[in-house]
Order: structure tokens, then sequence, then C-alpha cells
């Protein structure tokens, strides 16, 4: 830890202290101050021999508990977890709980923190305890105490029991956590949809879109629901939520989309629905299926002048890479020796690179996460757009 740490921890232990004396001083003016400035010298010689244990130790033992220096406590347990350091985040606020002389109110404050720290700590179990009692008390942290259980069900993949720690009113005044709640939903369905358990996973399903009925997410697995249980008409009708849910997200549904269509044996719809696609959100994903449907079909000039027109209008590497493809098809000789050193080219820049990017702390990646590896946020990773993507 760096010294500016240990000199503001310093400050902070040393004005608690004061207050903790002066404290003791007006309840007991016989009692001396000369122990507790003792343990003080003490810490402050561990600390300047850079013994930050020893001196935690000794700051924490000589700091009295009463009203005044419970939120110093507090503080420097809180600060040790943020650092990452929850073992001495849990030494202090342990500490602190122990003392018979907090209020139930400030106990309960305590009993909260402690919880944080053995959450940062990974002991779960003993987490959750202390969240239980803490809910089970109906106090002024029962809505911290719910949505931190709720994190740590999640953490578990208990997706059931994360659902069931939501109350009522919380869902009602908290978009956020509709949100949330509709991914739990979502983890649930998907899960019951491997298991082939349809019914009860459009429940699920259904359920996720009450909760939010933004969440494109529940819409694509309603649509290969309907497509696995072979109703291909009824996968597009719920897919034609998607680009009104999130025009952004519209490359996710292209896969249901031609399967649906794969299904019904609707080659030339497929290209229509694709191409009025195209127009309201031009990506390149949109673009390459449909050359790809036509090159495959036979089409290859058509293919080739409806991605180039697109690239001309919105550019994009990968369209540029593919429609480089197209043009090699057709040429010979030298012509098409040039063109493979360029799609050479094109493919290590393309190579590696990420399609997906989370809108809360930038995470990049090739493969779509519905929550986010780094960040935990649910629904942030979004296709990426401009030349680089989209
Ligand atoms: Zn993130």
């Amino acid at each position: 830890m760096d010294v500016m740490l240990y000199g503001l921890l310093l400050i902070a232990l040393a004005l608690g202290w004061w207050l903790g004396r002066r404290e003791r001083l007006r309840q007991l003016p016989a009692v001396p101050g000369s122990e507790l400035s003792r343990d003080y010298f003490i810490g402050l010689n561990y600390l300047l021999n850079e013994q930050p244990d020893e001196a935690i130790e000794t700051f924490v033992r000589a700091l009295e508990v009463n009203s005044e220096t419970v939120d110093t406590h507090i503080a420097l347990g809180n600060l040790f977890r943020t650092r990452g350091e929850s073992d001495k985040a849990v030494r202090v606020h342990q500490n602190l709980f122990a003392r018979p002389a907090l209020s139930a109110e400030q106990s309960r404050r305590v009993q909260l923190e402690l919880a944080r720290d053995f959450m940062a700590a990974g002991l779960l179990d003993r987490a959750e305890r202390l969240l239980r009692e803490l809910i089970e008390q109906n106090g002024p942290h029962t809505t911290d105490s719910r949505e931190l259980l709720m994190g740590l069900y999640e953490r578990e993949r208990e997706w059931q029991r994360a659902l069931a720690t939501l109350s009522p009113s919380m869902l009602k005044n908290n978009p956020h956590l509709r949100r949330v709640a509709a991914h739990y939903c979502c983890e649930l369905g998907s899960e019951l949809m491997r298991q082939q358990e349809f019914a009860q996973a459009r429940k699920q399903l259904k359920q996720a879109n009450a909760y939010d009925p933004q969440c494109v997410r529940a819409t694509l697995l309603m649509s290969q629901l309907e497509l696995q249980s072979g109703s291909p008409r009824a996968a597009l009708r719920i897919l034609q939520r998607i680009p009104e849910q999130d025009p952004g997200m519209v490359p996710l549904m292209l896969p249901p989309l031609r399967d649906a269509y794969d299904l019904m044996e609707q080659p030339e719809a497929l290209l229509n629905h694709l191409r009025q696609l195209l127009h309201k959100t031009p990506y390149a994903s949109v673009a390459l299926m449909i050359a790809d449907r036509l090159s495959q079909t036979g089409h290859l000039s058509q293919a080739t002048e409806e991605l180039a027109n697109q690239m001309r209008h919105h550019v994009s590497l990968k369209g540029v890479d593919h429609l480089i493809e197209l043009y090699m098809q057709q040429s010979r000789g030298e012509e098409r020796a040039h063109l493979l050193t360029l799609r050479h080219l094109t493919q290590q820049l393309l190579s590696g690179r990420p399609e997906h990017q989370c809108t809360e702390c930038g995470f990049q990646s090739k493969q779509m996460f519905w929550q986010c590896p780094k960040c935990r946020h649910w629904g942030t990773v979004r296709p990426i757009t401009g030349v680089e993507g989209e």
C-alpha cells in the first residue's frame, strides 16, 4: 500500500482516537488517557517501521468504540475492501461487530458491511447467513441486503433463488432490477429449452418479457423456442419485435430469421425481409447474408453489385473483405492474384478483431455475452458498429 493511504488512515484513526478519548474523559474524568496514547504511539511506531498489519491491529485496539468513532471503524474496513484486502476488512468489521457498545442500528450497519467483506473474500455461505438475518429483521437495510443476496445467488447461478430475493416493491420501483430479473428468467428459460421442457421454458420467457418488455434476449429465445417446436411462422412474428425493441441488436436476429425462412422453404421471402431490414438498419451482417444467399443460388454478379452498393453508403471492413472474395470468384490470372493479396490484408485486419463491446466498461470480445464477464452488468454487451464492426 502507498504512503498516501497510510497517511489518510493515520489521520482518520488519530481523529477517531481523539474523539474516543474526549468522549471517555467526558464520561469518566478520573480515568487518564495514558493507556490509549501508549497504544497509539506503539501503532505509529509500527507504521513508521513499515509493519502495516501490526499498526492496524494496534490502532484498532486503541480506538475506542462509541457513537462518534463507529463511522471511522466502518470506513476503515470499507477502505480495505475496496483495495482488495478483504481479510483486513473482515478483521476490522468483526472487531467492531463484537463490541457491546453498538446500538441496534449501528450493529446492523456493521453486519451489512461484514456481509460485503465476506462476499469480496468469496466466503459466500457466511455472507448469506448475515444477509438472511438482516432481511428477517426487516430493518432499514433490508433492500440493500436483498440486492446483495441477489448478487450472491447470481454468482452461484441460482437464478430461482436470486429472483425470490427481489420483493415486489423493489421490482416496481427499480427498472434496473427488472432488467436483471428478465435475464434471470432467460437463464432459466434457456436451461429448460436445453432439457426440452418447452412449456416451462415458455412460461419463464413470458415472465422475462413481463419484467422487461425491451428484453431482446427473451425475444430471441422465444423465437428459438418456436423454431425448435416446429413453428417457423410464429418465430418470424416474434422476431419482428427486435428492430423496435433495440435496432442495434438486429445482427443477433439474423440466424433465427434465416432458419425460419429455410424451414418454410421461402428463400425469396428471406431476401425481401433482409432487404427491408437493411434499409432501416444498414449493418454489414445483413448485407453479407443477402450477398451469401445470392451467390449460393448462382446470382454472383447481383450479389457483388448489391454488396458494392451497400459498401459505398455504409463501408465496413467485414463488407469490403467479403466484396473482395466475390470479385475473386469472378476473376482469373494476375487480377485474381492481386485480389488475393488484398484479401490477405483484410483477413489480417479482421483476425482476432472483437465484434462485441460492453457499453458499461468497454470489455471487447468476438463472442456475444448477455452478462459482461468483466463488469458483470446484464445486457450491456452489444455488436460493435461502424467501419470496424457492423
Ligand atoms: Zn462490462
